[in-house]
């Protein structure tokens, strides 16, 4: 009798640890959510592949690498505020490039895409991806380079914030 209920508690033990599991990546969601055709008819079909596709777009192509005036980078997908003018500098890569982010406003994958593990950025949001992060950054600050699509991204000028 005594063998059955430790085994009893034990399956409940095993099932509640399972159950606990899933509550954690339930809450590990984003608060945007949205189905594939609803993204497919808010965003464009560019933004489409790269934010949620996570394509990447050509190098030079962003018209965003060439801003130096104070303001906000917002995510394309849904607003959520991710990068400062201040943050942002020189890579020479062709794409937006930032030392750090905005505090919490990312979440952090991981893809095996070019057949070795690089850091994906996601909006911590909506979870659409951004780019990746890399460690060749500015080492006079953080040495992180966050190496962004300028399509996942939207410039709101300090003045109309
Ligand atoms: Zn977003």
């Amino acid at each position: 009798m005594k063998k059955i209920s430790i085994l009893i508690l034990a399956v409940l033990f095993i099932s509640c640890k399972s159950e606990a599991q899933q509550k954690e990546k339930n809450t590990k969601e984003f608060k945007v959510q949205k189905t594939e055709n609803e993204w497919k008819a808010e965003l464009t079909d560019k933004e489409y592949r790269i934010l949620r596709k996570a394509e990447t777009e050509r190098p030079f192509s962003s018209p965003l690498n060439d801003i130096e005036e104070p303001g906000v980078f917002v995510c394309a997908a849904c607003g959520n505020q991710l990068y400062e003018t201040k943050h942002k500098f020189k890579s020479g890569t062709g794409w937006p490039s930032f030392d750090r982010a905005i505090e919490n406003s990312l979440a952090l994958s991981s893809d095996r895409k070019l057949g070795y593990e690089r850091s994906e950025l996601l909006c911590g949001d909506c979870g659409s991806h951004l780019g990746h992060v890399f460690d060749d950054g500015p080492k006079e600050t953080t040495g992180k380079r966050h190496c962004i699509n300028g399509v996942a991204l939207e410039f709101i000028p300090k003045e109309k914030l």
